[in-house]
């Protein structure tokens, strides 16, 4: 669990409850699960691990809380090479995800001259961005073969 994951989980909550949810123990599984993510999850998986704390949970629920969690934009959806999703806690405005093909670990990373770049896009194309999302995927460092 990440080390700001208990005010994240009420933040996430208390944001899901004033979107009109109610919060019962199987949406407070699910959000449990994917606030302490690190990795990108599918809903299967989500649902697997958030049945550990509410055996009642329904796929159907794991769907739904996603697509709540992913309105609210909470979770950003994450494409996978076989042309399904997963999810991951939202990454900010300036922040581009990096995520493993192998192990699905997605670390957010710092946009840095990226920004410059895309602020330079905008100026030159006259367009007005509203919204960014850049995902690089490939093998992480720990996935990698390990040299002879
Ligand atoms: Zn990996």
């Amino acid at each position: 669990m990440r080390p700001d994951s208990p005010a994240r989980l009420d933040n996430w909550l208390e944001r899901l409850q004033a979107s009109g949810c109610r919060l019962t123990n199987a949406r407070r599984a699910v959000v449990a699960v994917m606030v302490s993510s690190q990795r990108a999850l599918g809903a299967h998986a989500v649902f697997h691990l958030a049945r550990q704390q509410s055996p009642a949970l329904g796929l159907v629920t794991v769907y739904r809380t996603l697509d709540t969690l992913q309105a609210l934009g909470l979770v950003q959806r994450v494409h996978q090479r076989q042309g399904c999703h997963s999810y991951v806690p939202a990454c900010d405005a300036h922040q581009y995800l990096l995520v493993c093909q192998m192990c699905g670990q997605a670390d957010p990373v710092e946009a840095g001259a990226l920004d410059s770049f895309i602020a330079r896009l905008a100026r030159r194309s006259g367009f007005q961005i509203r919204e960014q999302w850049l995902q690089l995927s490939g093998i992480c460092h720990h996935c990698q073969p390990q040299p002879a």
